[in-house]
């Protein structure tokens, strides 16, 4: 093309003045409301002669990608996803346009789609996949022009092939004059016309179509306002403005009002989608500013990026990069240095580490395909080593080493695996490599962390029986006084079979009802994985059930990063190896485990313990009624009535396990017992326990409904121990002990003891807990404890103590 310069000086210089750029992305043109939304603005907040960049609507361009990628496999794949990016674009037209211009935007469609099915078909070659990606952005602005036209307004649309060449490389060339003219030419005779030009694509100086990296409408936006020398571009995004994290990603992000230059270049650069990271190449930094704004919300603050260099140091945005690329290169490879120092693409950070002999060269993963590639022409012998499983932090803002949020990131960076901290040359950005995955969770603290907001708990709800049921209550009642110490949210609330998610925090007023509507069937292991990306500075689960499967899952909702709050006994009272496992995982994630309730429910019972420990002190023994069921068996039993009787009272009133055997058995106190053995540092397992199950033999293994009506048969001995008890003004206990001497060895046992009738321990109040603590200094008279050790509202109480005790730990660990 030659530069036919029919656009005066002064014709360029009014466009210059009178024209301003906009432009959407694809996620504001998801779909038909999002059009008439957009259409809306450019008709009230474009001038007359504005220009409009857009995106392919929505995901048409992944969709595209995956055709190309299915068209290669075998079987229909193409053909049906081609079927459906036909539907959606056609549906769009359909629900836009109507009458003529409806005709005629279909036919166009109608045979762009059939030069697709001629492709997939073999019949018609399109080598170049740019060309396949190109029309996306040509689907949107021929029909948001059209839609413009339907509403009276005057407006076309321009192929950015038509006027935008560039020399084809990893980072296309633009050849600037060129593209300039061939502009100005389309544009500058048209005042009064709204253009809407496709962003992304550009040619080369052949007419091949070329594409401008994965969202690099926001490149073409500037690119194209360069070109007309605007002094104003507005990037209408979903989000209002730039904000100090990826709300994707973090809860609570507040926007930034202003950006300088270098901190938005910076942020591209880093990867951050907010902005391409070429978006700010061509702009002449003294005359244009960059708003971004939302297209949403147009009333919403939006970002002004312009030279703010003066402001005052700050960490402003926090990004990062889950996945990284990161080579390893042998120094000695003279030749692979080489070819890295002068590889087309600069990596997001190099280091060298002289002692080692060996250089690190750090790539966004989406240039991972183009490394790889060059790789293999360039390194035939494999020296280059590829290390997997890093990713990527960074605060970015002017003399980011002046601002007091370096010091507290790198503080907080100190805590992870961290590999390497690097601010970057011109010394607006520190940027933390790390060994390890980076998930929301860990993003969201370090957000919070960093900019003092209040931080946030979220509360995952295993079990929503008795317990889960009385505590939700609770917790609800006392929102208020808990939302004063950190923003804490219940996420989700499972039963064994379905679960309901909501991370936005879960409305309790009438969840029940909710519970059954919105609830869906889950895999519990599969779910821990994915919580960590729940936005929440802390997560906990709340294990509210009474199942050794939920327990089993503890050693993974820890290597998880999630706090566990437990009222099932299972995991503190599994076998001795099991339980270390548990404890050694939770101490390595460092996260907290509180079971308060497991022992004596709602009683202060461990508080006590760790207090007389922290302090000092060492237990001797404890012993006691740890049973509530047993206690209110033997606190009612006498020669007057049938113990078979009792039971069946007991189980009526709900004070016994479903299957009494359970309690009978003695099962049930030894969990308990080991609990709170192993509370006091003590190694101690099952077997090592004397227990003496009330349960005959001959009634262990028989189904339960035959259990129920044989229970007389044990009627007969229990009578025979009540007489014997008697005969020495004793009564029968079901007790349990431990005791530790000197050389720390332990006894433990549970079964029947004969209690003097005098004892307090033989005059409690049917259900009453009591437990007796020897220690060190309580040696002479025993510190006790006692008061209900069931029921779902002192348990539901003893769970929302556990809470308060984990919102105070966090609260310390901020500090
Ligand atoms: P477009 O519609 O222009 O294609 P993108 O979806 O590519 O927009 O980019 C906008 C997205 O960038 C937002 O939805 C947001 O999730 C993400 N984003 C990442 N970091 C930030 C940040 N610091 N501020 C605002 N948005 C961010
Ligand atoms: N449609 C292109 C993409 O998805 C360009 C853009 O969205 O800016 O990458
Ligand atoms: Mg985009």
């Amino acid at each position: 093309m030659t530069a036919v310069s029919s656009v005066s000086a002064t014709q360029a210089q009014a466009v210059a003045d009178n024209v301003q750029v906009h432009k959407f992305g694809g996620s504001s043109l998801a779909d038909a409301f999002c059009y008439r939304r957009v259409a809306r603005i450019v008709t009230e907040y474009a001038g007359a002669s504005d220009l409009v960049v857009v995106s392919a609507a929505g995901d048409t361009t992944n969709r595209i990608l995956a055709i190309i990628a299915a068209r290669q496999q075998p079987g229909d794949a193409a053909a049906i996803l081609l079927q459906q990016l036909r539907q959606y674009q056609q549906g769009l037209i359909e629900e836009l346009l109507s009458g003529d211009l409806l005709a005629q935007l279909m036919a166009l469609s109608e045979q762009d789609f059939n030069r697709w099915q001629r492709w997939l078909d073999g019949e018609e070659e399109i080598s170049r996949n740019a060309e396949l990606l190109a029309y996306g952005e040509l689907w949107s602005a021929r029909l948001l022009a059209c839609l413009l036209k339907k509403q009276g307004i005057r407006a076309d649309w321009i192929d950015a092939r038509t006027f935008l060449t560039a020399d084809d490389a990893p980072e296309p060339l633009i050849r600037v004059e060129m593209s300039r003219q061939a502009l100005l030419q389309r544009v500058a005779p048209h005042t009064g016309t709204r253009f809407i030009v496709t962003g992304f694509i550009a040619r080369d100086a052949e007419g091949n179509s070329l594409i401008l990296g994965r969202n690099g409408s926001d490149y073409s936006a500037t690119l194209v306002g360069s070109l007309l020398d605007v002094r104003q571009v507005t990037i209408w995004k979903d989000v209002a403005g730039v904000y100090s994290a990826d709300p994707r990603k973090v809860e609570r992000v507040v926007s930034l009002p202003t950006l300088d230059w270098r901190e938005a270049e910076e942020l591209a650069r880093l990867g951050s989608p907010v902005l391409h990271p070429r978006t700010f190449q061509p702009v002449d930094r003294e005359r244009m500013v960059i708003s971004v704004r939302s297209s949403l919300k147009v009333e919403n603050q939006q970002t002004r990026i312009g030279m703010y260099q003066h402001t005052e140091p700050r960490g402003k945005v926090l990004t990062s990069l889950a996945d990284i690329a990161l080579y390893r290169v042998e120094l000695s490879d003279k030749a692979l240095v080489d070819a890295f120092e002068s590889l087309d693409l600069t990596p997001l950070v190099s280091w060298t580490e002289a002692d080692k002999q060996q250089s690190y060269y750090a790539f966004h993963q989406n240039h991972q395909d183009y490394v790889q590639s060059w790789l293999d022409r360039v390194d035939k012998q494999h020296h280059v080593t590829q290390i997997n499983g890093y990713s990527m932090v960074a605060l970015v803002g002017n003399r980011i080493q002046e601002s007091d949020e370096y010091a507290e990131f790198k503080r907080q960076l100190g805590e992870q695996q961290l590999r390497k901290l690097v601010v970057s040359e011109r010394g607006d950005s520190v940027l933390g490599l790390l060994e390890q995955k980076l998930d929301n969770r860990t993003l969201n603290r370090l957000h919070s962390q960093l900019f003092s907001y209040r931080r946030s708990l979220g509360v995952l709800v295993v079990g929503r029986g008795n317990i889960g049921s009385a505590w939700l209550q609770l917790f609800n009642q006392q929102r208020e006084r808990i939302s004063q110490m950190m923003d804490v949210r219940i996420i989700g609330i499972t039963n064994s079979k379905r679960l309901w998610l909501d991370y936005n925090g879960i409305e309790l007023h009438d969840w029940q009802q909710d519970f059954d509507r919105l609830a869906r069937p889950y895999v519990l292991s599969e779910l821990i994985r994915e919580l960590p990306n729940a936005p929440y500075d802390e997560l906990v689960m709340m294990d509210m059930t009474d199942a050794t499967a939920v327990a089993q899952l503890y050693p993974s909702f820890f290597a998880n990063g999630l706090h566990i709050i437990a009222a099932n006994k299972r995991a503190g009272a599994s076998s001795e190896a099991q339980y270390r496992e548990i404890r050694t995982i939770q101490r390595e994630y460092k996260r907290e485990w509180l079971y308060n309730t497991t022992v004596g429910a709602g009683l202060p019972l461990n508080y006590a313990i760790n207090d007389l420990r922290n302090a000092g002190d060492e237990i001797r023994s404890i012993s006691g009624i740890f049973s509530g069921t047993m206690s209110w068996l033997f606190e009612n039993f006498n020669h007057d009535v049938k113990f078979s009787d009792l039971v069946l009272e007991a189980k009526q009133r709900g004070y016994t396990e479903p299957d009494p055997r359970e309690d009978l058995s003695c099962q049930d106190i030894v969990r308990k017992l080991l609990i709170l053995a192993r509370e006091i540092g003590l190694r101690l397992d099952w077997q090592d326990i004397d227990v003496t199950s009330l349960v005959p033999e001959a009634l262990r293994d028989v189904p339960l409904q035959e259990f129920m009506q044989r229970l007389p048969e044990m009627d007969d001995a229990m009578l025979q121990m009540y007489k014997k008890a008697r005969l020495d003004s004793r009564v029968p206990r079901l007790m349990a002990s431990f005791t530790v001497d000197k050389q720390d060895h332990v006894k433990a046992q549970v079964g029947i003891e004969y209690i003097r009738d005098d004892d307090m321990l033989s005059n409690l109040i049917p259900g009453e807990n009591i437990f007796v603590i020897y220690t060190d200094w309580y040696s002479e008279m025993p510190l006790v404890i006692s008061g209900p050790g069931a029921g779902k509202h002192v348990t539901a109480g003893g769970v929302q103590s556990d809470l308060n005790q984990l919102l105070g730990k966090l609260a310390a660990s901020n500090q």
